[in-house]
């Protein structure tokens, strides 16, 4: 009798070895994503839900960035996962830290380009501010980043890479034996580093469902808030497909200033956004917008601008966030005087709205809203392009 050949246990036909580049990256596909890769790479489909819930739990809730270490996994498995994916972070190139704890990240993507990212530590919590962009396609003529042309949209990976890399700085991922600790370093997240969030749509979508995910980085939809200029169209979709909170950069309440301030205002103007605003029915006094406005000397913080203010707004469940300019080198304005802020901020405040005065953080190391700008990638606009969109 021939001897029967012998019976294959293992139902993965482990592939040759793959070069590094056409392995698949899991940092930042969504739970949907990491499953159908999973299966498309071979694991068998009865076992990918859990293998997936295990893979996700190593990477988002420990911080495990080899797969040698994923101890609950079968070690073919483990070979299986390093033959076909990466667990890939952009790198940190500089840290900061200013005067006041603010820590600016100077941090490198793929093909070399750099972004900034800035952790502002405060009193048992912490807010983590992070770029969706390379540059900015927009021209905001106040804003450092606006004088950069927009090198790319960042990924997924890339947007959710920037929390994971400031928690390893801080070494906030937890420690197995050690009890648990609620307070949070990086408690909250705003997408207010460089770049229009919302023309790097799905990317900025996808990242946001990875961070809220309630088996890994756990951030709520209510800490996360997403500052846009205005991109009217992606407005409520990103209300119904992010769920987080919405900031709006008004900063101006005439057409005529807010043209030269925001030139996207020219595409979609303060009543087309504040409609827009006006008949999203699911806002809430609890989920509020922020109106964030920079405070400029002599162009947009008279009683009268205040004055107006409060009527654009009137029917919006609102905070106004007011910013004193944080001035950066050759900037064309100056930021208004401590009394006029606060002049301001007393009228919207008499008008029923909480209008906060925003105080800088990190300025010594130019890491305040609207300093970021990364300076390697020397592709910046020129002042005539500049004066041209902002129509100056
Ligand atoms: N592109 C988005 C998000 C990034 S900018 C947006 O424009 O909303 C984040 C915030 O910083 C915006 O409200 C922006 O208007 C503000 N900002 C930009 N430059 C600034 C500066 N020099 N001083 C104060 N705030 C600034
Ligand atoms: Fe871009 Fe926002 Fe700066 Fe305007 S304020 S240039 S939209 S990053």
């Amino acid at each position: 009798m021939t001897a029967t050949a012998p019976i294959t246990q293992d139902v993965l036909t482990l592939p040759r070895k793959l070069p590094k580049d056409s392995k698949i990256n899991i940092i930042g596909l969504t739970r949907d994503q990491l499953y159908s890769a999973l299966i498309a790479a071979g694991t068998p489909e009865k076992q990918t839900k859990m293998r997936l819930g295990q893979i996700w739990k190593w990477i988002y809730h420990w911080g495990l960035r080899d797969f040698a270490g994923m101890t609950n996994l079968a070690k073919d498995y483990r070979a299986f996962l390093d033959e076909h994916f990466t667990i890939e972070l952009p790198k940190i190139v500089t840290r900061q830290i200013s005067t006041d704890g603010t820590r600016k990240y100077l941090v490198q993507v793929k093909g070399g380009h750099e972004v900034e990212t800035v952790y502002i530590p405060e009193e048992n919590r912490g807010t983590l501010c992070i770029s969706s962009q390379v540059g900015c396609t927009l021209t905001c003529s106040f804003c450092h980043t606006g004088t950069q042309k927009l090198v790319r949209n960042l990924t997924a990976g890339e947007i959710v890479g920037q929390v994971m890399l400031a928690r390893d700085d801080l070494g906030e991922w937890p420690v197995p034996s050690a009890p648990k600790d609620e307070t949070r370093l990086v408690s909250n997240l705003v997408l207010m580093g460089m770049g229009e969030p919302l023309y790097n749509f799905e990317n900025v979508r996808d990242a946001m469902q990875v961070v809220m995910d309630n088996e890994g980085l756990t951030l709520s939809r209510r800490r996360i808030t997403l500052s846009t200029s205005g991109v009217v169209p992606e407005i409520t979709r990103a209300i119904e497909e992010i769920g987080c909170l919405l900031a709006v950069s008004l900063h101006a309440t005439t057409n005529e200033v807010r043209d030269k301030l925001v030139p996207i205002n020219k595409r979609w103007n303060i009543e087309a956004l504040l409609n827009t605003l006006r008949g999203y029915p699911r806002l809430s006094n609890s989920e509020r917008i922020t109106f964030e406005y920079v405070m400029l000397k002599g162009i947009n913080d008279s009683d009268a601008d205040a004055r107006r203010l409060v009527k654009l707004i009137s029917g919006i469940p609102a905070k106004i966030n007011l910013s004193p300019f944080n001035e950066w080198p050759g900037a064309p304005y100056e930021r208004s005087d401590w009394k006029r802020i606060e002049a301001f901020s007393n009228i919207v405040y008499k008008a029923g709205y909480a209008s906060p005065i925003r105080t800088p953080r990190g300025e010594d190391i130019m890491a305040a809203c609207g300093q970021l700008k990364s300076t390697t990638q020397r592709v910046w606009k020129s002042s005539r392009e500049i004066a041209t969109e902002a129509g100056l």
